[in-house]
């Protein structure tokens, strides 16, 4: 008898954890919520209920008691047969744990979120936060090696990142899969809150529309609503990528890119620098992406900020004195390093004059540290992962040595400035490793015997005579070998691609991506199949570690492995946004 009453009892709670898991409560379960930040809540039931059946509680409170803000009860969701609850810019005040109770009829779900509090005063007055997008280990190496140079398995200088003090294992996961983009590894280091893929600055939510999902607060939100500080947003992509974008954007489909540039407008940042000119030009000019008449060109200039859009007239708009600066350089994303400085491929015949991401933050940070109050920088090196997709390492390295001198100019600053914390970290990571050399001087024609393994990968001969950090060509005899561990059919031409960015795989009929042909005559080129589905045109993102480095003050918060919204945290921490500021 006992027996059997133990078996219906478990049986009942089967069946109603199982009801219980339709309902979905956004901020989702083991959220960490700054304290005092606006948010959207929102309660997703599983069928359509009667709003007077409808129950959610907050640490045993009615939750709009808690949360002030507006409610919504919506009998038929759009896109869903189903109820739901909307709270609208709600906030919690009070750092604690709080469990949320949402009871409909019989089911029951029950979340915990984590309201986080911050340091009463400000530990860092600037915060420069610096993105390699796709950073991986691979990149790192590999633009040590080629930059600086190794000898008898030394390094013969150091990078500038190199010397940061502070260390941590970043998790890049989504909440819908272990994979991820830029769009919700940014969002979850400029929100705190970890989201799906290619979601900014929301929860991601079941209805169709992109720009109704659960709102979280952005670090421009916040910086605006909390202090009186200068922000700033470099980046060599187009302005509305997901990586830029998070810093001040809410949307569930990274693609709403004239939505996230009116959304960037909203915010208006101090200094803005990039490209992605498309999305600012009203749709009867050409070039422009938009589908109305707004001049956003116009728009900044009317609210003050100096226009750039090339390298002369960026460094002439440091000396103007308006405090903003709106640089525009493509109407796409911006050329690779190698192409830009050196090889003059890509699309630079089209933009003869962009300037690198090193020159880039030099004009951001001499323009905000014009603040009183201090500033927030971030800056994206967005070509490492761009170049990297094609599996192009030649570009990716070069760019990721433009990052380092970018970070270089960061830490240069922060040496007379000591009330700034660095902070450097990649997204989320590549497939890709650096695994020896190719050596041209090799006998033979068969390229893949040229490659060197273990002791036989001796070291790459690049030279840097003019002491710029570059090597001064990058087809040398003995050359860096980085393969990925994924990627479309493609050929591996083991060269350097002077022509321009590697393409490796092109559509064929059946909408399938086969190795491009273009390569096939290469001498010694090799045909390497494909391993993920054949819709996919380039190598994909890994789920591995992003390392995450930082100096200054309040950097000691990052060690060990930290979630990649913990990072928000340390970043709140400080700059105390979680107390109100004396504005
Ligand atoms: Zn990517």
């Amino acid at each position: 008898m006992r027996g059997l009453l133990a078996l219906l009892t478990a049986t009942t709670c089967l069946a109603t954890a199982m009801v219980a898991s339709a309902t979905t409560i956004y901020p989702l379960d083991r959220a960490t919520i700054l304290s005092g930040s606006p948010f959207d809540m929102k309660v997703e039931f599983d069928g359509v209920i009667a709003e007077g059946d409808v129950t959610v509680k907050i640490n045993g409170k009615p939750a709009k008691d808690v949360l002030g803000g507006e409610i919504a009860f919506i009998e038929k969701e759009a896109d869903a047969d189903a109820s739901a609850i909307r709270f609208k810019g709600v906030t919690i005040a009070e750092a604690g744990s709080y469990e949320i109770v949402a009871k409909a009829g019989d089911e029951t779900k029950t979340v915990t979120w984590d309201v986080y509090g911050t340091a009463e005063t400000p530990k860092a007055k600037n915060v420069i936060f610096l993105v390699g997008d796709g950073l991986s280990v691979a990149h790192r190496t590999a633009a040590r090696i080629m930059s600086r140079g190794m000898t008898e398995g030394k390094a013969n200088a150091r990078l500038a990142m190199d010397d940061l003090d502070r260390m941590a294992f970043i998790g890049t996961s989504s909440t819908e899969a272990i994979a991820t983009d830029s769009a919700n590894t940014m969002s979850a280091y400029m929100t705190g809150h970890k989201t799906a893929v290619n979601a900014i600055g929301v929860y991601a939510d079941r209805t169709k529309d992109s720009m109704d999902d659960p709102k979280v607060e952005t670090m421009a939100e916040a910086l605006r609503r909390q202090t009186n500080k200068a922000i700033g947003i470099v980046t060599t992509s187009e302005l509305q990528d997901a990586t830029p974008a998070a810093v001040a954007s809410h949307t569930r489909k990274r693609g709403d890119k004239a939505e996230i540039n009116q959304m960037m407008f909203d915010v208006k940042p101090d200094v803005i620098l990039g490209g992605g000119s498309a999305y600012f030009l009203p749709q009867a000019t050409p070039g422009s992406k938009r589908k109305d008449d707004k001049d956003f060109v116009k728009m900044y200039q009317d609210a003050g900020y100096t226009l750039a859009t090339n390298k002369e007239e960026l460094e002439k708009a440091t000396g103007t004195n308006t405090g903003k600066i709106l640089g525009l350089f493509h109407t796409g994303n911006m050329d690779s390093t190698l192409d830009r400085e050196f090889l003059k491929k890509g699309t630079v015949g089209k933009f003869p004059n962009q300037p690198g991401l090193d020159e880039m933050t030099k004009v951001a940070i001499d323009q905000l540290s014009k603040n009183q109050d201090g500033f927030f920088l971030m800056v994206e090196g967005a070509n490492i992962d761009k170049m990297s997709h094609p599996l192009d390492w030649d570009r990716a390295v070069m760019d990721t040595i433009e990052f380092d001198k970018a970070i270089g100019v960061a830490m240069e600053f922060a040496k007379t400035n000591p009330d700034t914390m660095i902070v450097v970290t990649g997204d989320h990571t590549h497939g890709v490793s650096l695994i020896g050399t190719v050596d041209d001087e090799k006998e033979g024609t068969d390229m893949r015997e040229k490659v060197g393994t273990y002791a036989a990968a001796g070291f790459p001969n690049y030279t840097d005579e003019n002491g710029d950090g570059y090597p001064d060509k990058i087809d040398v005899s003995r050359r860096l070998f980085l393969s990925a561990n994924n990627g479309p059919d493609h050929y591996e031409t083991f060269r350097p691609k002077l022509d321009g960015p590697f393409v490796p795989a092109i559509q064929n009929e059946q909408k399938q991506y086969i190795a491009n042909e273009q390569y096939k005559d290469v001498p010694g080129a090799v045909l390497v199949q494909g391993n993920i589905p054949r819709d996919g045109d380039t190598g994909v993102h890994a789920v591995d570690d992003v390392v995450l480095q930082s100096t200054g003050p309040g950097s000691e918060g990052f060690k060990g492995y930290l979630e990649q919204s913990d990072v928000y945290r340390v970043l709140a921490d400080a700059f105390a946004l979680g107390t109100k500021q004396a504005k």
